[in-house]
């Protein structure tokens, strides 16, 4: 995961494979978003920056656009400059779970690839916007609670308490 700069949820541990070519095919530096749906074709496509809606919201991420990509191996992943969402995964969680993952993406754009650091930027984000509870951060630590932990991803519930901690207190960062 490692590869693609800025870390995904790391909820699916799948194939490293595309993140891997892409690095090969790019040599430094990450790619760009024509780039990113040149190399994995499908369906997969930029909607420009503000643009974007889910579940009838329009998600903004500063003037970063996102790659729409149904292969990508998790619900959604960042490299420096544009978010990626898996539309096929993103349609089966409910919306406070679908606005945190985009906020947590977008998190990484802002604060860098710490994975708590992009957790606690997209719960106090959503409580500022008014779009998370704490019925929704229920939500949230039900979804990630199946995610095992590694070097980076700390465990579902680990994580789940820091943004718990994140969300009572905005003055951590
Ligand atoms: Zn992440």
């Amino acid at each position: 995961m490692k590869l693609r700069n800025f870390l995904a949820l790391g909820l699916l541990a799948a194939g490293l494979g595309l993140s891997a070519m892409l690095t090969v095919a790019h040599g430094e530096g990450p790619p760009t978003p024509d780039e990113y749906v040149a190399h994995v074709g499908g369906d997969a496509r930029i909607v420009a920056a503000g643009e974007l809606t889910l579940d009838n919201r329009r998600m903004v991420c500063g003037h970063r656009p996102t790659v729409l990509d149904s292969q990508l191996d998790d619900y959604g992943a960042a490299y420096p400059g544009f978010l990626i969402l898996n539309p096929r995964l993103m349609a089966k969680v409910s919306t406070p779970v679908k606005l945190w993952i985009f906020a947590h993406e977008c998190g990484h754009q802002f604060r860098g690839p710490d994975e708590e650091t992009a957790d606690c930027f997209a719960v106090q984000r959503g409580r500022r916007q008014g779009w998370l509870t704490m019925e929704g951060l229920d939500e949230i630590c039900k979804f990630i609670s199946p995610a095992k932990g590694d070097t980076m991803h700390f465990t579902g519930s680990h994580r789940c308490n820091y943004m718990r901690t994140c969300f009572g207190d905005p003055s951590i960062r």
